[in-house]
């Protein structure tokens, strides 16, 4: 250090000491000036790193050349052209190689290019120095050599590294660091040398003299400072550029609805003000450099990422940690010679709870949020697929509610939804892990049971829903009461295939309601033969109305007080050719069923009018019309249409409609009702007393006639509650000034009892049974033969 120390001061002309190390500043600042464009990349890069190695090779050279000149050992010095000009070579080439590598950018390649351009310094000034001819010889410490190189090995590196830090800014430290480099190798290596003069040498023509050498230093000096000043003044322009430039596309970033995102693998550059906005960011300082804090899947710098193009669905952590449902478009970028990516960002999460309300919709029923009939269905079938052996039995609980229609027609649909929306919470809880329970319409409900030992383990659920259903429900404050019956039916036992499963647990389930209310039955391989039995009666009733297998029988109506007979009630017989006799109550209900009621109805009101027409004398005709025949658009017409037909004076012909009538649409059925009446029909009300509500009825429509269901005059001898009812009904008709007919009088005592309370007319088996129209020739209606105009069908 010291030998050093008294070199420079001692050996050299401080002034042009100064001189140098102004020189080589100069020089490295302008080498790390071009290097920052040629670490940039870009087209021109190669033109960098050529800049850079020129002006650090020739400011190595002029700095160790002035600091030459500097130098006054007492000798006459010259120098060997030719050496002078690789020493120059040399440090161009060799410091070039080491800034390419530094601009490779990769932590190894820097060190390396750090050491390279240290040995280049050291390379030149060798080579410089062996160019040296001092007219004697040079002695060399050995420890001053080796510590001048390792100074330029150890503190260019440093430098570059000090550059990389202040990436951006002027690079005064690097510079200073570097000049630091070259000085400090150039000194050391001055102090290593030892001049001894040899008398009698003649130097060589080809030498270089100090003087000339002098020109040409300061030349280069000049050349450097010019291109270091050029240089400085285009980095200026270029940053300035840059930076209006930056500016420019932060604005048109800012502008953007799309959050934008400028990523470096996994590190996060930059973002615009939407993605600060999206991810709750007040500004830009507190976003987090590393992109899984804020995109958890974009955890790695997948190349594919940027393949890809197509905008992928992922989720974005906001400030406050919660987590919001986006989509990605990542885009490769390149900027300032990096590759580096943009991600846009799109706030998808009002779209994605719309999917899923959609999703949700079209799966589960909108009143009770159970899933749907599709979705039971789908669960059915991936379910019966996967069970595929007997140690894995699914069982289906079909489930209908007793009564429901009658408590949605009197208490309203929204009461019925009520009760419903109750049901469904029970189903749920009661089935709770034990299966799936769906909606599948109405009042239909479903069970999907998976697991345990069946049949066992459906009958303990089918036990657990209706004890669950039993507590009342309050619907408007009102309790309510509500049975289930359920249908049962197991897989693979029962049925191999989903559909085949459901309709034989429906099978039991139709079963069970007609057993009673609040009863479970499992499927058995009888029912479908119920089934089919009903198909096979359907068909046969459908071609017994086509072929004229039907017949009518009528009841006589009598007036009590004359004991006389004012009329007849048609009554539908069918003799099944196989079956024999079957009931109107069942084949009625199966045309209605069957969707033939319409036909039959017509069929027997054509019958009937026809032979009433005939009547001598003319009495009155009773028919009965179903509820469901009102459905039907053409009903009055087609009744119109029948008694012009058969010629029966319309003042003749009584219809009789239930209760029921008016349950479902009474506005509907009343309409209609006037309609028929203004046909100069009479309508009577019939089954009186075995709807709902009933006297309001009498209210609503003028009824010509009221008849007392049977079931209360066959009580009304035993039961005063019955008889009771009875007076009332015969009261409210009187007042009304309607008739009131008691149906099924069986025994003397009945029709003594209702002559008492003042009861207008009777039928029943005790005046005569329903029989063909024939039995009562002769005694109530006179022969055919006896009256001259008689007309037939
Ligand atoms: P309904 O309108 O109440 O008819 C009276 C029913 O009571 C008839 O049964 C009749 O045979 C029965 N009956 C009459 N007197 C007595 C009696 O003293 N004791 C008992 N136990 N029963 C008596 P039927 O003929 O079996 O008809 C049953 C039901 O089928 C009828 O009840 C009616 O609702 C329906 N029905 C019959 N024919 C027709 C029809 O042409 N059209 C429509 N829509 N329904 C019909
Ligand atoms: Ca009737
Ligand atoms: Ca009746």
């Amino acid at each position: 250090m010291l030998r050093v120390y008294t070199c420079i001061t001692q050996e050299h002309d401080l002034s042009l000491v100064v001189v140098a190390g102004i020189i080589c500043l100069l020089a490295a600042l302008s080498a790390f000036a071009t290097l920052e464009r040629g670490r940039a990349g870009g087209e021109h890069r190669w033109a960098w790193i050529a800049a850079t190695a020129f002006v650090s090779g020739i400011g190595i050279w002029a700095t160790h050349f002035l600091a030459m000149l500097a130098y006054q050992p007492d000798l006459p010095i010259r120098y060997d052209l030719a050496r002078t000009i690789l020493s120059i070579a040399a440090a161009i080439l060799i410091t070039g190689a080491g800034w390419a590598l530094v601009c490779l950018e990769r932590r190894a390649f820097v060190l390396l290019g750090g050491l390279v351009v240290g040995a280049g310094i050291a390379t030149m000034h060798y080579i410089g120095m062996s160019a040296v001819d001092v007219g004697g010889f040079i002695r060399w410490d050995s420890t001053l050599v080796a510590a001048s190189v390792l100074i330029g090995l150890v503190l260019s590196p440093v430098a570059i590294a000090a550059d990389r830090r202040q990436a951006g800014r002027f690079p005064w430290t690097a510079a200073l660091l570097f000049t630091l480099a070259i000085c400090g190798l150039h000194f050391t290596g001055m102090a290593a040398a030892v001049l001894y003069p040899a008398a009698g040498t003649t130097l060589p023509d080809a030498a270089i003299g100090s003087e000339t050498l002098k020109v040409i230093v300061i030349a280069v000096a000049l050349v450097i400072l010019f291109i270091t000043f050029a240089t400085i003044l285009f980095d200026r322009k270029l940053a300035r550029r840059d930076k209006e430039e930056a500016v420019r596309i932060r604005a048109f970033a800012d502008a953007a609805v799309e959050g934008l995102v400028i990523v470096d693998g996994v590190e996060v550059i930059d973002a615009n003000r939407s993605f600060l906005r999206l991810a709750g960011f007040d500004d830009r300082a507190a976003l987090p450099g590393h992109l899984p804090a804020l995109l958890p899947e974009f955890d790695a710098p997948d190349p594919s990422r940027t393949s890809e193009g197509k905008a992928r669905e992922s989720q974005l952590v906001s400030a406050d940690g919660s987590t919001r449902e986006i989509e990605v478009l990542v885009r490769p970028l390149s900027w300032k010679g990096r590759e580096l990516q943009v991600l846009a960002v799109r706030d998808i999460s009002e779209r994605k709870e719309a999917e899923a309300r959609i999703a949700h919709l079209a799966f589960h029923d909108v009143l009770t949020g159970l899933p749907n009939r599709a979705v039971f269905l789908e669960k059915l079938a991936g379910t019966t697929a996967g069970a595929a052996s007997d140690s894995d039995p699914v069982a289906i609980l079909c489930l209908d509610l007793d009564g429901f229609k009658a408590i949605n027609d009197l208490l309203g649909h929204s009461a019925g939804d009520e009760l419903l929306v109750g049901v469904a919470w029970r189903l749920r809880t009661a089935v709770g892990e034990d299966g799936l329970v769906a909606r599948l319409g109405g009042d239909e409900f479903a069970v999907l049971q998976r697991g345990g030992p069946q049949p066992a383990a459906a009958g303990l659920l089918a036990e657990r829903i209706i004890t669950a259903l039993e507590a009342p429900f309050d619907i408007g404050g009102r309790p309510a009461r509500i049975s289930a019956s359920i249908g049962i039916a197991l897989f693979p036992a029962d049925a191999d295939a989903p559909g085949s499963l459901i309709k034989n647990a429906d099978l039991a389930l139709y079963r069970a309601k007609a057993e009673g209310r609040g009863l479970t039955r499992f499927y058995e391989a009888a029912m479908d033969e119920a089934l089919r039995q009903r198909r096979q009666l359907e068909s046969d009733l459908r071609s017994a109305i086509e072929q004229g297998e039907l017949h009518v029988h009528y009841q006589p109506l009598a007036d009590l007080a004359s004991g006389s007979i004012v009329g007849f009630e048609a009554l539908l017989r069918w003799n099944h050719p196989q079956l024999g006799p079957i009931s109107p109550e069942v084949f009625v209900r199966l045309a209605e069923e069957g969707g033939m009621i319409d036909r039959l109805g017509e069929w027997v009101l054509r019958q009937a009018c026809s032979e009433a027409a005939g009547w001598n004398p003319p009495l009155k005709l009773s028919v009965n019309l179903s509820p469901l025949q009102f459905l039907f658009d053409d009903l009055v017409g087609s009744i119109e249409r029948v008694l012009a037909e058969t010629g029966l004076d319309p003042a003749r012909l009584d219809l009789e409609v239930t209760e029921g009538l008016l349950i479902k649409d009474a506005a509907a059925a009343l309409a209609i009702l006037q309609r028929l009446k203004a046909l100069g029909v009479q309508i009577s009300m019939d089954d009186f007393g075995t709807g709902y509500s009933s006297l309001s009825y009498f209210r609503m429509f003028p009824f010509d006639k009221v008849k007392i269901d049977r079931s209360f005059v066959q009580e009304m001898t035993a039961n005063p509650q019955a008889r009771a009812i009875i007076r009332s009904v015969i009261g409210l008709g009187r007042g009304l000034g309607m008739p009131v007919v008691a149906e099924g009088v069986e025994t003397p005592e009945q029709l003594e009892a209702l002559r008492a309370e003042g009861c207008d007319q009777v039928q029943g088996y005790l005046i005569s049974r329903p029989n063909p129209i024939g039995y009562f020739e002769g005694v109530v209606l006179k022969r055919p033969g006896e009256e001259t105009q008689r007309r037939r069908a």
